[in-house]
């Protein structure tokens, strides 16, 4: 059924860059053999599930809806990708994203933009634009992300999906294609937040190939979402962040997470307001720690090991000249834009005045949040500023593009879990709610979640 309907919808969605329609069927029928055999499977086994196209897996090509990488086929799966197969889901396929997960549209992808299930003239979101659009228009019901400054949490909010970004290190990297390696995480994509927590649980828990990952078990994170009731959210105390209620965000989007957090009250929350001073200045680090570490990971794609490799046209044929060339023609302008201004962030001259100051307000936003948490359970914000917006509306101003992200980027440069839970919709498109919740303490931002859903 998944795969009819892929075949039915993708032409106009673009929400996949590749069916895996062979290995997707061989293990669902594998599923179905183990069960007739009487064997207990995971409650995931047989699930469709679809993947990011910046996740790898073994001989399947991987992109990051990048030209750079087109036609490459990985020797590897990532540990998550792993773990979906352990746990017999039939991957179906890749997703589409914005090159290299840099964008808040899957505008930037070198395969064309990923379109809304909504409304087929607007954006998915992104980077993962795919992944959301997949889900959403039922394509799937599970599928995988990247959230490096909210690529899960904003195609969630705009396109009324559950996504959510665990703690850091709580799922591993390895085989996930960096771009901010400090600030990257690996999470799910769903329809429901049960669905997203069983999802969690599946590709959660320590793996020795990421030296990031988190040696702690893995909480039962579906059956606690199932167990909750009106009742768990009796008496907690829940934080709305005072500067993300701001003209910044459309009238339309405050109103609905306003009826939301009045319903969380009505269930018995204690509602508060809180004030995160350093938010304000969060977008603007991250828009320099992030560039730095993107210029860095970025080395590696030099027309030698990976993909594209191109020679100028004329004069002698030097590595460095090929590297130039195939760097040049790989890459599009948000890529390059980032490569350049990394490097000069990180420049000599530059670097106390530019990386060294957004380092230090990366403590200071982690300290609000550690007071913050000290007060209250959960923090509350809407996910996006706005819905949903049309094609092309931000593409030639990069400011505009990355205010997307206003909300989202606390909890990565924090590296708290968050999650973006559909809470209603402006006309007519959906609108995001974001809970934060304490490191570790992703259980807490499930239940709440299941609470506003
Ligand atoms: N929109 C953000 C950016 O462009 C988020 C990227 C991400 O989470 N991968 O950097």
């Amino acid at each position: 059924a998944s795969l009819d309907r892929i075949r039915e919808l993708n032409p106009t969605i673009n929400a996949f860059l590749h069916v895996d329609e062979e290995g997707a069927l061989a293990t669902a029928r594998d599923v179905d053999a183990r069960r007739a055999e009487g064997e207990a499977l995971g409650r995931l086994a047989g699930i469709p599930i679809a993947i990011k196209d910046n996740l790898v897996m073994k001989g399947v090509p991987t992109t990051c809806g990048s030209k750079m990488l087109d036609g490459w086929r990985p020797p590897y799966d990532a540990t998550v990708v792993t773990r979906v197969r352990e746990a017999g889901m039939p991957i179906v396929g890749k997703t589409n994203m914005d090159e290299f997960a840099m964008g808040s549209s899957t505008e930037y992808s070198a395969f064309g933009a990923t379109k809304n299930p909504w409304d087929v003239e607007r954006i998915p979101g992104g980077s993962g634009g795919g992944s959301a659009a997949a889900v959403a228009a039922f394509m799937v019901p599970l599928a995988l992300g990247s959230d490096t400054g909210g690529s899960i949490r904003q195609p969630g909010s705009v396109t009324g999906t559950v996504g959510a970004k665990p703690t850091y290190g709580a799922v591993s990297r390895y085989g996930l294609i960096a771009m901010a390696s400090s600030l990257d995480q690996v999470g799910p994509v769903a329809r429901t937040v049960a669905d997203a927590a069983a999802l969690q649980e599946v590709i959660g828990g320590h793996d020795e190939l990421d030296s990031t990952s988190l040696d702690a078990p893995v909480p039962h994170l579906e059956d606690l979402v199932n167990a909750v009731g009106a009742d768990r959210i009796k008496g907690m105390k829940i934080g709305v962040v005072e500067q993300m209620m701001t003209d910044g965000f459309e009238p339309g989007v405050r109103s609905e997470f306003e009826a939301a957090v009045d319903r969380l009250e009505a269930a018995g929350a204690e509602i508060v307001t809180v004030s995160c001073p350093s938010f304000e200045y969060a977008l603007a680090a991250y828009y320099l720690i992030m560039p730095a570490e993107v210029s860095s990971n970025m080395a590696r794609f030099d027309g030698m090991r990976f993909g594209l490799r191109a020679e100028p046209e004329s004069g002698p044929i030097t590595a460095e000249r090929v590297m130039a060339e195939s760097r040049g023609q790989g890459f599009g302008d948000e890529v390059k834009r980032r490569i350049i201004l990394g490097t000069h962030v990180l420049s000599a001259g530059y670097f106390d005045a530019y990386y060294g100051s957004a380092q230090k307000v990366r403590t200071l936003v982690q300290r609000d949040l550690e007071q913050a948490f000290a007060s209250v359970d959960v923090l509350v914000t809407p996910t996006s500023p706005t819905t949903a917006f049309k094609f092309g509306e931000k593409i030639d101003d990069p400011m505009a593009m990355y205010l997307n992200d206003l909300a989202t980027i606390p909890a990565n440069l924090a590296g708290i879990p968050g999650i973006s839970v559909p809470c209603g919709l402006s006309e007519g498109l959906p609108v995001g709610f974001q809970i934060l919740a304490p490191v570790h303490r992703d259980d807490l931002m499930y239940e709440v979640a299941a609470a506003v859903e």
